[in-house]
């Protein structure tokens, strides 16, 4: 029976008969953890042969075209993680910088580059404008809105939808405010909502007529190859469209291997477009000689090629798709009949979003945080930390092994449960 549709006496007995089954859990003193999109350690043994392919017995440390990697150089990345990351984003050699381990890192530099020097230094660096905003899709990645607060930009949510952000919004705002800078995109298996982009979203992205010419579409693909079925998304090329009505300079390009090797450990890589890349590699050179060319010859050697790399990520699908099952089995069987929330089923990456009725977010998580399973923040998904309805939770299902998954999963649906009742008793009183 529908939650809503229950009189004040049913809704009563429905509360108490959850509590019960709450309380049990409590006792159990359980300590477990939906909060971060973190691989699991099952994932992560997938690379350890990965540190045994650039070995000290023989000369394997050379890149295929000669270069050591164990002298400085190269600054933009060795030809062999090239041949690897360019088909990953679809792009040519000449458009990708190989970098470091952290995409986030080369984010925050690229922005702050921006703000220092300005975007392909002809425009006047941001730091000298008296306002910079920044559109944020949201539900959305906490980490990028906090970059941008920061840097004390002023951030403006963007509601999104099935297809992606909201393009009526984001075409009007940026036409109009010149003092909107940029954007942020996670286009394939969103953090958290899970959604991939349109080709017709891309396509508006692409033919975007910013007022601030400066303006830039920050496209972080953290999840292209991180599919969950046999029917994959897919994403049409942002630069490919760019390019064919001449915005290819709008748009940097982020991802890495984090959920790939290792979290923190990996190689993370840009791309844009040549004139970009030159500009970039001009600032980045007095920043650093070269990232680590051994860590992104392991790489390439391990992978061998970008096939090897799409196999491999089969691998993590085995470990990680069942996990995604047991919340989603775990919400179909307890919260779907009640009515009383909606979430996704994504085909990839690494969240389930969940929306439970206004109001019950964060409740919902303190409660859960009461019985020990600790979830990401109610409101992180939402720029400063606010989501407007306290609705949203974002379910990070892939760290905990499976067993305890379905303790944390059932202990979520009865804090879901209590909150909504709590909520309807409340407006009946
Ligand atoms: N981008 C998105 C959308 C993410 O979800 C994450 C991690 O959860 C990152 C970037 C972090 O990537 P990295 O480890 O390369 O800094």
């Amino acid at each position: 029976m529908m939650l809503s549709e229950m009189s004040r006496d049913e809704l009563l007995k429905f509360k108490a008969d959850v509590q019960k089954d709450y309380d049990e859990f409590k006792a159990k003193g359980l300590t477990l953890n939906m909060a971060r999109g973190k691989p699991s350690s099952e994932q992560l043994d997938l690379a350890m042969k990965m540190l045994a392919a650039v070995n000290s017995f023989d000369a394997d440390y050379k890149a295929s075209d000669g270069t050591d990697c164990r002298n400085y150089g190269g600054l933009d990345g060795i030809v062999d993680a090239k041949n690897l990351f360019a088909p990953m984003l679809g792009v040519s050699n000449d458009e990708l910088i190989v970098c470091g381990n952290s995409s986030l890192n080369i984010m925050y530099d690229m922005i702050a580059r921006c703000i220092i020097f300005g975007v392909d230094g002809v425009q006047k660096p941001w730091k000298d404008c008296e306002k910079v905003k920044w559109l944020c899709p949201c539900p959305g990645y906490d980490r990028h809105f906090a970059i941008c607060e920061s840097f004390g930009f002023e951030l403006i949510p963007i509601p999104m939808h099935d297809d992606g952000p909201d393009m009526d919004m984001i075409e009007k705002l940026v036409a109009e405010d010149d003092a909107i800078k940029g954007i942020w995109c996670v286009p394939m298996y969103a953090n958290p909502t899970g959604i991939t982009y349109s080709d017709e979203v891309v396509r508006r992205f692409a033919n975007l007529k910013p007022k601030a010419k400066d303006f830039r579409i920050f496209w972080d693909n953290a999840y292209c190859i991180h599919h969950l079925t046999d029917t994959p998304d897919k994403l049409l090329n942002l630069l490919d469209e760019c390019k064919k009505v001449g915005s290819e300079d709008m748009v940097y390009m982020f991802a890495s291997t984090s959920k790939i090797t290792f979290a923190g450990g990996g190689i993370a890589v840009m791309a844009a477009s040549e004139k970009n890349v030159k500009y970039i590699k001009s600032l980045m050179t007095v920043q650093t000689i070269g990232y680590d060319k051994i860590n992104q010859l392991r790489h390439a050697k391990f992978f061998g090629s970008y096939e090897g790399l799409t196999e491999h990520m089969k691998k993590h699908r085995d470990i990680i798709a069942p996990r995604f099952k047991v919340v989603l089995d775990t919400l179909d069987k307890e919260i779907a009949p009640l009515g009383i929330a909606t979430w996704t089923k994504p085909n990839g990456g690494y969240f389930i979003s969940f929306d439970a009725m206004e109001g019950c977010a964060k409740r919902i998580v303190s409660l859960c945080k009461e019985a020990g399973v600790v979830l990401t923040g109610a409101g992180a998904t939402f720029p400063y930390g606010k989501d407007p309805k306290d609705s949203n939770i974002r379910i990070a299902p892939t760290f905990p092994p499976v067993d305890e998954l379905k303790l944390a999963a059932k202990l979520f649906t009865d804090a879901v449960k209590l909150a909504s009742a709590e909520k309807l008793l409340g407006e009946l009183n």
